[in-house]
């Protein structure tokens, strides 16, 4: 990503979760070159996370890395505890940790059900809740952003499109939207907008079986109009957006960033 504006979130700080792989570590560095310092939250592979810190602060930012799993109760509540208590508060969260655990719905064991609603969902709230609470405890800060905080849930285009073989992680996707919407209600009154993205195919390691060789790659290109896979880049510029002050009149939307995944392709040739 080239967009450097180290003015645009400067001075805010921001937690990623799932920062340490794919679409976090872009938005971390998205936000960081905008300005804004970055906690790196990693449940496994510390030194992909200690190398992002370090990539950051060469190039003249802020970052931190913290172990947790964002589906412990326990683990989340340290966490924003060591950001608030180094940094001073949060400014923008950014709910990014999400898993599949793919299965043939008649073959699916509970355990696959649970552990993505636990991941994608149940972290979100998780996460959602503590950045909530600090947002409300000290409201708007003028100098800092027009609102008292931003949530930003990644979604994905299957909030909306079903997926055979995936139904867990469609579910969970379905309930984020609905997530995000209600909690952008209820707290739209203390300045706190909740937005999500919904992203389309990016290339990154949770979808590799879908792009890595030539035929998944043309396969999966029948279901993107704009012809190209998405780059984890193309996420994080929309997350820098959203969590900037541009987006300011924006709350209870997602934004969806797919090349046209979701405008049905099937019906250019057919219907
Ligand atoms: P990824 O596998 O590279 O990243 C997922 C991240 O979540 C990893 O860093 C992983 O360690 C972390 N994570 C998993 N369980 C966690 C836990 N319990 N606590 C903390 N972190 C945890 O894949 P990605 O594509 O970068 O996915 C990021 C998000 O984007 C996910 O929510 C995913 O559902 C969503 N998404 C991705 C695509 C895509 O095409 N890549 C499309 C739509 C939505």
């Amino acid at each position: 990503m080239s967009d450097r504006n180290p003015g645009r979130l400067a001075g805010q700080r921001a937690l990623v979760a799932g920062a340490n792989s794919g679409i976090g570590a872009a938005v971390a560095r998205g936000l960081a070159m905008s300005g804004a310092k970055v906690v790196i939250n990693y449940v496994v592979d510390e030194p992909a996370a200690l190398k992002l810190v370090n990539e950051i602060e060469k190039s003249g930012g802020q970052a931190m890395a913290i172990h947790a799993d964002v589906s412990n109760e326990a683990d989340v509540q340290t966490m924003f505890a060591q950001m608030i208590e180094t940094w001073g508060s949060i400014d923008i969260l950014v709910n990014n940790a999400g898993i599949q655990r793919d299965a043939p719905f008649l073959d699916m064991t509970l355990s696959q059900w649970n552990k993505v609603m636990d991941v994608n969902l149940v972290g979100q709230f998780l996460c959602t809740r503590e950045a909530a609470r600090e947002f409300a405890r000290r409201g708007v800060v003028p100098e800092l952003s027009c609102a008292a905080g931003k949530v930003i849930c990644m979604s994905s285009v299957h909030e909306v499109i079903p997926w055979a073989g995936h139904v867990n992680y469609a579910a969970s996707k379905g309930g984020v939207m609905m997530f995000m919407q209600s909690v952008a209600q209820e707290l739209a009154h203390q300045k706190i907008r909740v937005n999500g993205i919904a992203p389309g195919a990016i290339r990154t390691p949770i979808n590799r079986s879908a792009w890595e060789t030539p035929e998944a790659e043309a396969s999966l290109l029948k279901l993107i109009p704009y012809e190209r896979v998405g780059d984890p880049a193309d996420i994080a510029k929309a997350v820098v957006w959203l969590a900037s002050d541009e987006s300011d009149y924006v709350t209870g939307t997602t934004l969806f960033v797919d090349g046209g995944m979701t405008l049905y392709p099937g019906f250019r040739e057919g219907g």
